[in-house]
């Protein structure tokens, strides 16, 4: 294989532009595609032509949805909420303790169906086979589900 750049990629190279190909993580379709980065900032995406399982198309979520990888209000540290009212960054290991005791006092009070779980259609099907344990064996409720099939 060539490592040339193709005539349709010497613009880009030209402007700066790299192009890495990877696999949309939105669901388990799995379409190919080229994510466009410039000064390590994503700036566009490419549906990948030869992509296996789309072949040169994407929907509107992998073609678009990336603004969030760059955006201000992203989360990057966890955070727990105070007796102030306000949330505050903390460790992991506080964060995990405040979130089970959360469902432990919702459980306690309204029982175990009082608790939901939703997974996600990004994760692996392991993690979501977890996650539908984790609700069905850890607190007794068939109350799971998964955003993939919206
Ligand atoms: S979310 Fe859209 S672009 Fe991404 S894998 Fe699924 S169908 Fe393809």
């Amino acid at each position: 294989m060539s490592t040339q750049p193709s005539i349709n990629e010497i613009p880009l190279q030209n402007a700066g532009i790299q192009k890495t190909r990877s696999v949309c993580g939105y669901c388990g379709v799995g379409c190919s595609l080229d994510i466009l980065t410039k000064d390590d900032r994503i700036i566009g995406i490419q549906p990948a032509m030869d992509g296996p399982s789309n072949k040169g198309a994407l929907c509107v979520k992998g073609q678009f949805a990336y603004d969030y990888v760059h955006h201000p209000d992203r989360l990057t540290q966890p955070l727990v909420r105070r007796a102030d009212g306000q949330l505050h960054p903390t460790t992991w290991d506080e964060a995990l303790d405040v979130a089970a005791q959360g469902f432990q006092r919702a459980v306690d009070q309204h029982g175990r169906h009082a608790v939901y779980g939703i997974a996600s259609g990004r994760t692996p099907s392991e993690a979501n086979y977890a996650m539908q344990k984790f609700m069905r064996a850890g607190f007794g409720t068939n109350h799971i589900d998964n955003c993939s099939r919206a």
